[in-house]
C-alpha cells in the first residue's frame, strides 16, 4: 500500500471514529456513495458553509442568495441539456464483471505517460545537475517529444469521440492502447454504452399519468429559472450574481473514494451575471477570488492548483479547476466556468418566457451571460480533513492524532473539562460553558484523565482545552491549552473569550 492509500485509509476510519462522516445506514451494512455527517461532521460542514455564504453573500453588495426547491419543472432538464447530454461512456470487463467510465480508462492511461515523462525529467536532472534547463528538455528530447504527441493523439482521438458521441471509436481507442482492466487484467470489454447520470422519480400520488421528474444534477439551473424573479424583486443591475447551497443528485457510474465521489452530494454555486463581451474579465476576476477564498482557510499554497478544461462543455467558452492535492492526488475541487448565455438563452426558448436585460449604460437589451463558480461542499470537508490529519511523535516517545483544522471552522471551539466530577468543579465548569456558548460551540465532558480528554479533543480539531480545578475555585484562574502546540497557560477566566476570539480570526 502506498503512503497517499494508506494516509486516505486513516483518514476515513478517523473520521467514522471521531463522528465525522459515517457510511449511509450502515447497519443495513450501508449503502454505496451515500454518507451520513455525524455530530463534529455537520458542524464542520455547517462552518464551511458559513465561510462560502459570508464571503460570497455577505460580501459582495451585488450578490444575493437563493433556497430553490430540489425537485424542478422536467423542461427545466430539457432545456439544459441534461436529459439529452448528460451522459457517461461506460463500458463493463467481460471477466472481472467491473464497470468503468470509459473516458477515465482512457485518462487514467494518459497519466500513467505523463508519470513517464516526469521520471524522465527527474533523471536528467540528477544527470546533468545545476546545469539542467527543464524547458529546453522537454522541448528538445526526442524521447519526451514523443510521448507528448502521443498524449496529443490519444486527447484527440477521445475527445473528438466523445463530442461526436461515437462511441465505437472510444472503445477502439481503449483496444488500441491495450488498456486492461485493473481486476481482471484482461481486456475482454463490452461495447461502449451512454448511460444518464440523472436520478429520475414520479411525482404524483397516481403512477399512471405521473410526471416522470428529476433529482437536480446540479443547482445552477435553479438560480437560472429564478433569474428574472430576483432580477426584478431585488431591483439588481447587471453585473450581479445569485448564490446556492445545496443538495445535487448524480447517479455517479463509479462512486468511489468515500466522499469525493456521491451520488448525493452537496454544491455551493454562485452564477455571475454580465454584459455580453465582458465575460472573460469577469471569469479572470472570479478565478482569482475564489483561489484566495481556498487559501485564506490557512491552507497552503502548494495543495493547490489550476487546470483548463482540455474538452469545453457546451455550453463554455472558458473553463477553469481549481485542483486540491487530495490523499488520491490532484483532483478537482471546484470549477470555474464562463457559460456565456446559453442557460438563459435555453429557458428562454423552452419556457417562451422574455429573459433580457435592459442594460441603461449602453441603451441596449440583452440575454445576460454568465461566469459560475461551482464547489463540492464534500469535497472541501475532504480537502480540510486531509489537510488537518497529522500523526505527531511527541518528545516523551508517545503519539497522537491531531486535527490541526483552520480554528474558525473546528467544530468544537473550546473543551470545558472539570479537573474531578466532585468538589463543586463541575457546578464550576458549567458556569464557563454557560459564559460562552452564546458566541461558541462548546463541549462538556468530565468523565477520564485530563490527558485522554485532551487528546480526545486534539483527535477532532478542538483549538482549546479549558481545565477547571481547585486553584480556580479560589482565584477565577483556568489553565487554558492550546492544541498545536500543547502548551498550557494559567489565565483568569474572563480572558477565555477574548483569547479564543482573537484564534478565530482569519483573512476574508
Ligand atoms: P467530476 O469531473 O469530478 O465528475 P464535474 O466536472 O462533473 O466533476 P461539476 O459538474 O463541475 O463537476 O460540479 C461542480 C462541483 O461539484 C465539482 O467541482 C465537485 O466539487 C462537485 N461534485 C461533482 N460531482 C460530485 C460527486 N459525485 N460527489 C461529490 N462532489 C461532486
Amino acid at each position: 500500500m502506498s503512503n497517499n492509500e494508506d494516509k486516505f485509509k486513516k483518514i476515513i476510519a478517523h473520521a467514522k471514529e471521531y463522528g465525522f462522516v459515517f457510511q449511509s445506514s450502515e447497519i443495513y451494512d450501508g449503502l454505496a456513495a451515500a454518507y451520513d455527517y455525524g455530530q463534529y461532521g455537520v458542524e464542520l460542514k455547517n462552518n464551511i458553509k458559513e465561510y462560502w455564504w459570508k464571503s460570497m453573500v455577505q460580501y459582495h453588495e451585488n450578490i444575493v442568495g437563493l433556497d430553490a426547491a430540489i425537485f424542478m419543472h422536467p423542461t427545466t432538464w430539457k432545456a439544459s441539456g441534461h436529459v439529452d447530454a448528460f451522459n457517461d461512456p461506460m463500458i463493463d470487463n467481460k471477466d472481472s464483471k467491473k464497470r468503468y467510465r470509459a473516458d477515465v480508462l482512457v485518462e487514467d492511461h494518459i497519466e500513467k505517460i505523463q508519470l513517464k515523462i516526469q521520471k524522465d525529467v527527474e533523471k536528467a536532472r540528477k544527470r546533468f545537475g545545476d546545469d539542467f534547463d527543464e524547458v529546453q528538455f522537454l522541448t528538445t528530447n526526442q524521447r519526451i517529444i514523443d510521448r507528448q504527441n502521443e498524449i496529443e493523439d490519444i486527447k484527440k482521438r477521445l475527445y473528438t469521440a466523445m463530442e461526436e458521441n461515437r462511441l465505437d471509436d472510444i472503445r477502439e481507442l481503449i483496444e488500441d492502447l491495450g488498456i486492461v482492466c485493473p481486476v481482471s487484467g484482461s481486456r475482454n470489454w463490452t461495447d461502449v454504452r451512454q448511460f444518464n447520470l440523472m436520478f429520475s422519480t414520479e411525482m404524483g400520488s397516481l403512477s399512471e399519468g405521473a410526471n416522470k421528474i428529476y433529482l437536480r444534477p446540479e443547482t445552477a439551473q435553479g438560480i437560472f429559472v429564478n433569474y428574472l424573479n430576483i432580477q426584478k424583486t431585488g431591483r439588481m443591475k447587471i453585473p450581479f450574481g445569485i448564490a446556492q447551497i445545496g443538495k445535487a443528485f448524480r447517479n455517479e457510474i463509479v462512486a468511489r473514494q468515500f466522499i469525493f465521489r456521491m451520488r448525493e452530494f452537496e454544491q455551493m454555486e454562485m452564477q455571475f451575471f454580465v454584459r455580453p463581451g465582458q465575460e472573460i474579465k469577469w471569469f479572470e476576476y472570479w478565478k482569482e477570488q475564489r483561489m484566495n477564498w481556498h487559501l485564506n482557510m490557512g491552507i497552503p499554497e502548494t495543495e493547490y492548483r489550476f487546470h483548463e478544461h482540455d474538452k469545453l462543455a457546451h455550453y463554455a467558452n472558458a473553463a477553469f479547476d481549481i485542483e486540491f492535492n487530495f490523499p488520491m492526488g490532484f483532483k478537482e475541487l471546484e470549477g470555474i466556468h464562463s457559460r456565456t448565455d446559453f442557460d438563459l438563452g435555453a429557458h428562454q426558448k423552452f419556457s417562451g418566457k422574455k429573459i433580457q436585460y435592459f442594460d441603461p449604460e449602453i441603451n441596449e437589451s440583452y440575454v445576460p451571460y454568465v461566469v459560475e463558480t461551482s464547489i463540492g461542499l464534500d469535497r472541501t470537508f475532504l480537502a480540510v480533513l486531509t489537510f488537518a490529519f497529522n500523526e505527531e511523535k511527541l518528545e516523551d516517545g508517545s503519539e497522537r492524532v491531531v486535527m490541526r483544522i483552520p480554528p474558525f471552522l473546528a467544530p468544537i471551539k473550546a473543551a470545558i473539562l472539570p479537573l474531578v466530577k466532585k468538589d463543586g468543579l463541575p457546578e464550576k465548569a458549567m458556569e464557563i460553558f454557560d459564559t460562552l456558548k452564546d458566541d461558541y460551540m462548546c463541549f462538556y465532558e468530565e468523565k477520564d484523565s485530563i490527558g485522554k480528554r485532551y487528546r480526545r479533543q486534539d483527535a477532532i480539531g478542538t483549538p482549546y482545552c479549558i481545565t477547571v480545578d481547585h486553584q480556580t475555585l479560589e482565584d477565577n484562574t483556568v489553565t487554558i491549552r492550546e492544541r498545536d502546540s500543547m502548551q498550557q497557560d494559567r489565565i483568569g477566566i474572563e480572558q477565555i473569550h477574548e483569547i479564543i476570539k482573537n484564534r478565530l480570526k482569519h483573512k476574508s
